[in-house]
């Protein structure tokens, strides 16, 4: 029997259970090699074989065409906000950003540091709450990208559908990468800090259009250049090896449970469960636009928030965690990342029924 609660962290974020299985039947002795992976030298056989099979592993996860390349890099997502500008936005150039919350105003801040940054939409006039519609978008013709962040982890506010320009598009995907299906071939570079549906903080997924590389700025720090990184197989310095290895024993259980298909299906079921009981509640709420309502991160507020303390102690104690908003919120938020089944969904809606009896 497991003892191991249900985890509702933003990230770093619950990982599947068999992974971290995996993971402690390996670490001593992998393989009958009498080392664990964190022991390798990332330039062995062993790990090298450990590592092209976790890129592998990602791209038929996502079909990612072999003019993109896959990179593991670290530093997080928040090093790519510089790296970004660093390697595609060149001198005198102008970048489109859209800004629809806290983390793609962080990459929008950073950009201001390299260049001219074009603020081409805002969700500020709709309080964050709804993404605003693409005819009012005013992109800059010859703009060098134009970044956008597909789920805002804090806010809980998501694209269900891709926006059309001629610059590439270059998406912060961190917190909803592989929750459902996904054409690469839109994107001009996809980047994902690993903590929520890959793996281990610290870990950056960066997938890159080969005509994008080659580009970056004479000051652009090596271990920050995209192309460096790509001719060297991301192994231009010691990479984070043994995140890397646990992203691959994602993927593979990603594949094992049918892929990012079934994923989709299975987000659906979770996320239509708790934004369902939300909504038929008059003491929780949830304000995002339904449309634009995040499958991996859900706020919501209870009727009173003086009982907000009340709530996440019941909740701990019966090994509901993490449910704390974002500090910049407040409220609840639940992540319902791809490791979180229906089960958790159904501990949680039960709790809430539960609370809402006895304080609603
Ligand atoms: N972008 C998004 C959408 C995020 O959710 C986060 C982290 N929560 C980041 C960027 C920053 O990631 P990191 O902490 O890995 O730098």
């Amino acid at each position: 029997m497991s003892n191991r609660a249900f985890n509702f962290c933003a990230g770093p974020a619950a990982l599947p259970e068999a992974v971290l299985k995996r993971a402690q039947a390996e670490m001593l002795d992998w393989r009958g090699k009498g080392l664990s992976v964190m022991e390798m030298s990332h330039r062995s056989d062993d790990y090298t074989a450990i590592a092209e099979k976790a890129e592998q592993d990602v791209r038929d996860l996502l079909s990612i065409p072999s003019h993109y390349k896959v990179l593991f890099l670290q530093g997080g997502a928040s090093q790519q906000f510089a790296e970004i500008p660093l390697n595609l936005l060149p001198e005198g150039g102008t970048a489109d950003y859209v800004d629809t919350g806290i983390w793609s105003r962080k990459a929008i801040d950073e950009a201001r540091r390299y260049g001219n940054v074009n603020v081409a939409a805002s969700g500020k006039a709709h309080d964050y709450l709804a993404i605003p519609a693409e005819a009012e978008w005013k992109l800059t013709p010859g703009a060098a990208y134009l970044h956008y962040a597909s789920n805002e982890t804090i806010g809980g506010l998501e694209f269900d559908w891709v926006p059309k320009a001629n610059a590439p598009l270059v998406v912060d995907m961190s917190s909803d990468i592989l929750s459902r299906p996904l054409d690469v071939s839109q994107f001009g570079m996809i980047y994902a800090g690993a903590q929520k549906n890959i793996g281990p903080s610290g870990l950056v997924l960066v997938i890159i259009r080969e005509d994008l590389l080659g580009k970056a700025r004479a000051v652009c720090p090596t271990m920050l250049n995209y192309t460096v990184a790509a001719e060297n197989g991301s192994m231009y310095n010691t990479p984070a090896s043994y995140s890397w290895y646990l992203a691959g024993l994602v993927f593979e259980w990603l594949k094992e449970q049918g892929g990012v298909a079934a994923m989709e299906a299975r987000n659906r079921a979770k996320k239509d469960r708790l934004y369902g009981f939300i909504d038929a509640s008059s003491f929780y709420h949830n304000p995002i636009a339904p449309a634009a309502r995040s499958w991996m991160n859900v706020p919501f507020r209870l009727a009173d928030e003086k009982l907000d303390k009340a709530f996440l102690a019941g909740a701990d104690a019966r090994g509901l965690l993490n449910l704390k908003g974002h500090r910049s919120v407040g409220g609840m938020r639940a992540s319902i990342y791809n490791a979180l089944g229906l089960d958790a969904i159904e501990a949680l809606v039960g709790y809430m029924a539960e609370f809402e009896k006895e304080h609603g």
